[in-house]
């Protein structure tokens, strides 16, 4: 077959644009993947207890965006699901994001009642407001309230996951999990969310299945793809590739690493099986320090299925770790660590290839951001639109 687009990995930003290209555009597309699974960090299956285990980490799908729900629709269908996480807080499981609930878990009834009171009087009633902002607050009371939650929910789970404190890394990480002045007690708010019926690896299957779509599993791009700087090309097994191509890997990687390795935080699973149910709710946050649990959270998948009448349970405990990717542990990226030095870094891989017109880096590795599922689809179907 003579492709007309070479597409390099397999998780959201590859398949949907391979998907696009094949079925609206009617072209030839080969993807080239180095797992031996397709669906990247969304790889989930049926494990030997009946619960479906999410290989590289709990996946959420949230969205306020229609327009992803109604294209990823065309994959599969949905069952409703509102995640809800629990964090140990001075030996009680309290409510995170930290809400109005778990003021009143964590702090005895008049205080709780005061503090309450000036957080409503000072934001509002259902309101959001990021921790760094929260502490800012000149308000005696407030402050102290602040500074509670910084160290109990913000401080050790960050130092854990990120090897660095809530200040060091880039303000937008840790507002992800506001502090929310009201009683929703979901871990996400926006307007759409639900899981895929069968799982996320069916959603890949179901896009890749076209007849225009080759997939090639356990295949390093390397040994087929060539960037060449000087000439702004690009070959695919020694001859010159004019289609397009769009990569999703991590850009250090493509240019050999010339300007230094691009930081990454990753993750190891240590997954068991128990009896019952463990936990409480599917998510339960450790942001105790180091020493206490060098976790940062415990995944219990079979509470987040439609339905699990099963005997067993399979857990996964999540362990943070600087990223290496010699080492035996820690060596898939996983979070992108934008500290200035490295967006320098990664602007200056960026500039090496932007001669190059028919390549595209699109998704969290390529795009070195800290994308959720739904921005990577959008930015997805976006570059697909922008190319054809
Ligand atoms: N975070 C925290 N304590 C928590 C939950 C989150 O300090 O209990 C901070 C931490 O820095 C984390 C960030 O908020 O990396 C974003 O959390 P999120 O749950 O969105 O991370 P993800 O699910 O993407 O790993």
């Amino acid at each position: 077959m003579k492709y007309d687009v070479i597409v390099i990995g397999c998780g959201f930003a590859g398949s949907v644009i391979a998907e696009r290209f094949a079925s609206q555009s009617n072209k030839k597309v080969l993807i080239l993947e180095k797992r031996s699974h397709i669906g990247g960090n969304m790889y989930d299956f049926i494990d030997d207890n009946g619960v479906r285990y999410h290989e590289y980490g709990p996946h959420i799908f949230h969205t306020n965006s229609k327009d992803v729900v109604d294209y990823l629709s065309n994959f599969t269908e949905w069952y409703p699901y509102e995640h809800r996480v629990l964090g140990l807080i001075q030996g009680k499981k309290v409510p995170i994001p930290f809400n109005l609930t778990s003021i009143e878990q964590c702090f005895e009834h008049d205080k709780a009642e005061k503090l309450k009171q000036v957080l409503v009087e000072a934001y509002g009633m259902d309101t959001k407001v990021p921790i760094l902002r929260l502490k800012e607050n000149p308000n005696e009371e407030v402050k102290e309230l602040a500074d509670f939650i910084y160290e109990n929910v913000f401080k050790y789970y960050t130092m854990k996951q990120w090897g660095l404190t809530p200040e060091e890394i880039d303000p937008g990480v840790t507002a992800r999990v506001p502090v929310l002045v009201g009683r929703d007690d979901r871990y996400f708010q926006d307007k759409y969310q639900c899981m895929p019926k069968n799982g996320y690896t069916a959603i890949f299957e179901n896009m890749l299945k076209h007849e225009n779509i080759e997939v090639r599993l356990n295949v390093d791009a390397h040994e087929h793809l060539r960037v060449d700087i000087q000439e702004n090309k690009v070959y695919f097994d020694n001859e010159e590739f004019t289609g397009t191509v769009i990569f999703t890997g991590a850009v250090d990687d493509l240019l050999n690493y010339e300007f230094g390795d691009l930081s990454y935080r990753s993750l190891e699973f240590d997954k068991q099986t128990h009896d019952g149910t463990y936990q409480e709710v599917a998510t339960v946050n450790y942001p105790t320090p180091a020493e206490m649990n060098g976790y940062t959270r415990i995944t219990e998948y079979k509470l987040m299925m439609e339905t699990y009448p099963l005997e067993k349970t399979t857990i996964a405990v999540e362990y943070p770790y600087a990223y290496n990717r010699k080492a035996d542990k820690g060596n898939i990226p996983y979070y992108p660590i934008f500290t200035s030095e490295d967006k320098e870094k990664y602007e200056m891989y960026c500039d090496k290839i932007k001669g190059i017109t028919n390549l595209h880096v699109v998704g969290r590795l390529a795009d070195y951001k800290y994308y959720n599922m739904d921005q990577i689809v959008a930015r997805a179907l976006m570059v697909y639109k922008n190319i054809k």
